[in-house]
């Protein structure tokens, strides 16, 4: 009887010791949920979202899983990246939020197209409230092909998502054995495996041998450290990025403001810079309460205030080092939180 009183507990403790971490997988569609036809395996078109997040398991060697976590998995959306919406990002932000709370889920993977990846992780980066890690993975090959990159992803994702080392990185995206933050990643091939580069610094770190090596910690604030709260909203203000060119004129800027928009990014040429006419109309946007963001056509920032264009006589802000869509995000989540003064978002721009 005694022994008995003393061996549960400490069996229960050595259950708990040795316990494999809880890692819930969120599925959304994307090609790493593509298919192409049954018959061809080298064809390159394929349909996005079409296999759900079981089937996509059972391309994964059990047995390793078994080593590094426990799985859950649940399907939240089921589409090709390239239709979600800031809806979209909400309700997998909420859901992801709610089982971080959960004592017993210790990490999160997110299956996700590659188009918006870097939207999705950005806009999670600022409002999920939590040090557990938040992993998407994607894939450039559907999960018919020969040589699919997504069961690949999704290993090293789930690794990701277990380790301790991840905890307190923010949102990553790991891709092609790289490791990346949602701060700094862009899309930079439309068929490439090795797409996802950052758009300034370099890497987070990287998986090898089942394991996360990471090189550097992003200086951006995310998560816990981020103002932002979305736990009672479900929409976010309209705001359109438009693209400048040599000869472009104030047509474009004029059909957004028609529209309704509260917000503009204007992905300009060289250090955001803007023809004399969009410069016009985009001021006198701004005098009326639109929102202006001078951010650039090329890949990496920064996007400098007062560079050739005087920001705070014409009422713009500046992305520095944010892609346009990434400086999209935060000039959203600012308009949704009431911020407006220009001098704030700017250092929003640069905070985050
Ligand atoms: N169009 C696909 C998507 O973003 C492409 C991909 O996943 O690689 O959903």
């Amino acid at each position: 009887m005694k022994v008995r009183k003393f061996l549960l507990p400490l069996l229960f403790g050595f259950g708990i010791l040795f316990a494999k971490p809880t890692v819930y997988i969120l599925a959304t569609g994307g090609t790493i949920a593509g298919a192409g036809s049954s018959t061809e395996k080298t064809a390159s078109s394929y349909e996005a979202g079409k296999v759900l997040i079981q089937t996509i398991l059972q391309a994964l060697p059990k047995q390793e899983i078994a080593k590094y976590a426990k799985l859950k998995s649940e399907q939240v959306l089921q589409k090709g990246s390239q239709d979600l919406t800031p809806q979209d990002w909400i309700i997998i932000a909420k859901r992801v939020n709610d089982l971080l709370k959960q004592r017993d889920v210790d990490g999160i993977v997110i299956t996700h197209g590659t188009d918006t990846i870097e939207e999705t992780s950005m806009f999670l980066q600022l409002v999920i409230k939590s040090d557990k890690p938040v992993v998407l993975v994607g894939a450039m090959r559907p999960s018919t092909a020969i040589s699919a990159d997504g069961p690949k992803n999704l290993f090293d994702g789930i690794v990701l998502a277990s380790s301790k080392e991840a905890r307190g990185q923010g949102v990553m995206v790991v891709a092609n054995s790289n490791i990346l933050s949602a701060s700094d990643i862009t899309k930079t091939n439309p068929v490439h495996v090795d797409t996802f580069k950052p758009a300034n610094i370099g890497i987070l770190g990287y998986m090898w041998n089942n394991k996360p090596y990471f090189l550097r910690i992003s200086s951006q604030l995310h998560t816990t450290k981020s103002q932002f709260d979305i736990s009672k909203i479900s929409s976010l203000p309209r705001v359109d990025i438009l693209y400048g060119y040599a000869g472009m004129d104030e047509r474009a800027i004029e059909a957004s403001i028609a529209s309704g928009t509260k917000g503009i990014v204007f992905a300009g040429v060289g250090n955001g810079n803007i023809s004399s006419s969009v410069e016009k109309a985009l001021s006198q946007a701004s005098a009326k309460g639109i929102k202006v963001v001078r951010a650039g056509r090329m890949i990496s920032g920064p996007i400098t205030q007062w560079g050739e264009v005087n920001d705070e006589q014409l009422g713009f802000i500046t992305s520095w080092w944010h892609t346009p869509q990434a400086a999209r995000i935060i000039l959203m989540l600012a308009l949704q939180s009431k911020i407006t003064d220009n001098a704030k978002i700017q250092e929003l721009m640069l905070k985050y």
